[in-house]
């Protein structure tokens, strides 16, 4: 289980990786990811997100 960016969504605003304790969500080009092996689901990311680009995925 881990958080992930929907692509379609992201704005590439970067806030998601300004809050993740764990450094799990990167820049890939112009979208963001996130890192499954990293993120350990705190969900600051997603609360933080203003185009509710993040989810948790089982
Ligand atoms: S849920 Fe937490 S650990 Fe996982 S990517 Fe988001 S901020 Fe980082
Ligand atoms: S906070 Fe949301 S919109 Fe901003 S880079 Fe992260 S996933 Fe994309």
């Amino acid at each position: 289980m881990a958080h992930v960016i929907d692509p379609t969504r992201c704005r590439a605003c970067g806030l998601c990786r300004g809050v993740c304790p764990r450094k799990a969500a990167a820049e890939a080009h112009k979208g963001h990811v996130i890192d499954a092996k990293r993120c350990q689901n705190c969900g600051a990311c997603a609360r933080q997100c203003p185009a509710r680009a993040i989810e948790v995925m089982e």
